[in-house]
């Protein structure tokens, strides 16, 4: 099989490297060059995007901020998967929302902000604080303004109305801000024929905004059912096809989406040792039609991202349970460049061997990860 995936970074890559031993072969499509390249050496394929279309069995893709006539482009195709409405849905606040409250699935209260009227009918209609989100664009926390005192609102509604005059495709999502416990997603993927099945939840730690720390949770059953049964009105009301990530807020036990990725996800590279059959090839599985592979936990498991680092001691490679990956990329501030995945026999295990791992990281290049060791007991 052909799989063109939209998007030439990290997943695109973890996906070929995850196809390789079922035959699936993945070019991928990158956006900002408009070239299709070999998802592991980046090397120009030579051809154009209609010639890579026609030439895959199957179109998907890795991220959801996508021009939308590639996307009206690949629709037409009819072997895009999950297809323009899923993406779309990912990449734009305002129909994330829409999609959340047709599949009757809870999320924060909020109120579209286009004008200063919107921006003070956001403010008495849902209360302080509040979070304004740019529909578009949006991602690991960039984009986003909180509102906590009502003496700071003309101040933020100069920031909005200066950021909604630059560009006329924009929007604000303003949402009550949610005080939440902590923060968990669900990776799961459903087939053509509406079959579901999703991997154990996992709790997730970001600093400044973006993930650093990824642990799956088993033993929560009431969590779990609950994150699945919210997963599976998602997928549905979409008619979804391949692998679906939803992150949501726990407030004493009771799930809130924040949002959803029509894709794989972060959060879910731990499957890649934590679980038979990993999220990448899962999602290959379901948009390639074949039968989906068994989402269990098999050992307890976390993973640590690699932020603005190439380099990591090397001798983390010597901790057992431990497997390194790397993405490939010149190193940038902030950059994912790579992450760890770590396993063990059960928790006390893993507790034990992430407080290793932690005693041999750069503390600067790697803060707060002690917090999440203690989750751990
Ligand atoms: P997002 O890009 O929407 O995932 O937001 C980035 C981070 O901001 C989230 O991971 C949360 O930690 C925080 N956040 C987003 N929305 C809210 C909210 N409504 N209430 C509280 N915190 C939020």
């Amino acid at each position: 099989m052909k799989v063109l995936v939209l998007g030439a970074g990290q997943l695109a890559r973890m996906m070929a490297l995850a196809g390789a031993p079922l035959n699936i072969s993945i070019s991928a499509y990158d956006v900002n060059s408009d070239s299709i390249v070999h998802p592991l050496t980046q090397q120009n394929l030579g051809k154009g995007l209609a010639n890579a279309i026609a030439d895959a069995d199957v179109v998907t893709a890795e991220f959801e901020h996508i021009p939308l006539p590639v996307l009206a482009q690949c629709q037409q195709s009819g072997k895009f998967f999950p297809g323009e409405a899923a993406i779309k849905a990912g990449g734009d606040r305002r129909l994330e929302k829409q999609l959340l409250d047709n599949a009757g699935v809870r999320s924060a209260n909020y109120h579209i902000v286009n004008s200063e009227a919107d921006f003070n009918a956001a403010i008495s209609k849902l209360g302080l604080p509040l979070v304004f989100k740019s529909a578009l664009a949006g991602y690991d926390g960039k984009g986003q303004w909180r509102l906590k005192q009502p003496e700071q609102a003309a101040a933020l509604w100069q920031d909005i109305s200066a950021f909604l005059a630059a560009d006329s495709t924009q929007a604000i999502v303003a949402e009550q801000f949610i005080p939440f416990q902590r923060e968990v997603s669900l990776i799961g993927a459903r087939n053509s024929s509406g079959e579901v099945q999703v991997y154990p939840l996992t709790e997730n730690h970001h600093v400044n905004g973006v993930l650093s720390v990824s642990l799956a949770v088993s033993g929560n059953e009431q969590l779990q059912q609950q994150a699945q049964q919210m997963f599976t009105a998602v997928a549905n009301q979409l008619n979804y096809v391949g692998v679906l990530a939803i992150e949501f807020f726990d407030v004493n036990g009771e799930l809130l989406v924040n949002e959803i990725a029509p894709r794989v996800h972060n959060s879910g590279h731990w499957t890649q040792q934590g679980a038979d059959v990993c999220q990448f090839e899962q999602h290959l599985r379901a948009v390639c039609d074949l039968p989906l592979g068994s989402t269990a936990l098999v050992r307890p498991s976390l993973m640590v991202n690699i932020l603005g680092e190439d380099r990591v001691p090397e001798q983390i490679l010597a901790l057992p349970g431990l497997h390194l990956h790397w993405y490939g990329k010149s190193k940038r501030a902030g950059r994912k460049m790579g992450h760890i995945n770590l396993s063990a026999a059960g928790n006390a295990q893993l507790k034990q061997r992430f407080e290793q791992l932690i005693a041999l990281l750069p503390a600067a290049a790697f803060p707060e990860l002690a917090q999440m060791a203690d989750r751990l007991n």
